[in-house]
């Protein structure tokens, strides 16, 4: 394994631990999403709730259970995205998609500065049965997202 490989799976594994985000926080005063997932494959589920303020994620928090993949994941995720606009969080998801899609190449252009710390999931992508670990919290997010602002006129 090289270095940047087992600084990739310390990142995976700190987050897997500790997980960032985690207890769901409830909601008041602002559009609410929520979305629950599960990954049957793994075993790896995941509640993910969003408040959103207009165009910005107030407030984000997630159950989960699974696999270290799965809850890092959405750990880092948690770390990501919350306090953004949903125009960065789209973005970002956007590119983490393409990221599981590289086959464990890097994306090698500018949106690697938006993953930050996802970028240690650049290794899933060459494993097919850990890219649904990898992005069940992001697929929970999307979902969310688009519940909290379904109820808009
Ligand atoms: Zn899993």
């Amino acid at each position: 394994m090289s270095q940047l490989e087992q600084m990739y799976q310390q990142v995976i594994m700190d987050h897997a631990r500790e997980r960032h985000g985690r207890g769901l926080i409830p909601i008041e005063g602002l559009d609410v999403g929520e979305s629950h997932q599960i990954n049957t494959s793994c075993g790896d589920e995941v509640t993910l709730r969003v408040g959103l303020d207009g165009d910005t994620i107030e407030s984000l928090s997630w159950e989960g259970s699974g696999c270290s993949i799965s809850q890092a994941s959405v750990s880092i995720l948690s770390d990501m995205v919350d306090g953004e606009s949903i125009e960065h969080a789209l973005a970002t998801i956007d590119a983490f998609r393409d990221l599981m899609r590289a086959k464990g190449e890097p994306l090698g252009d500018d949106r690697e500065d938006l993953l930050g710390d996802a970028t240690a999931f650049v290794g899933v992508g060459k494993y097919p049965a850990r890219i649904k670990c990898a992005l069940l919290g992001w697929m929970a997010l999307t979902d969310a997202l688009a519940q909290a602002q379904g109820g808009r006129p």
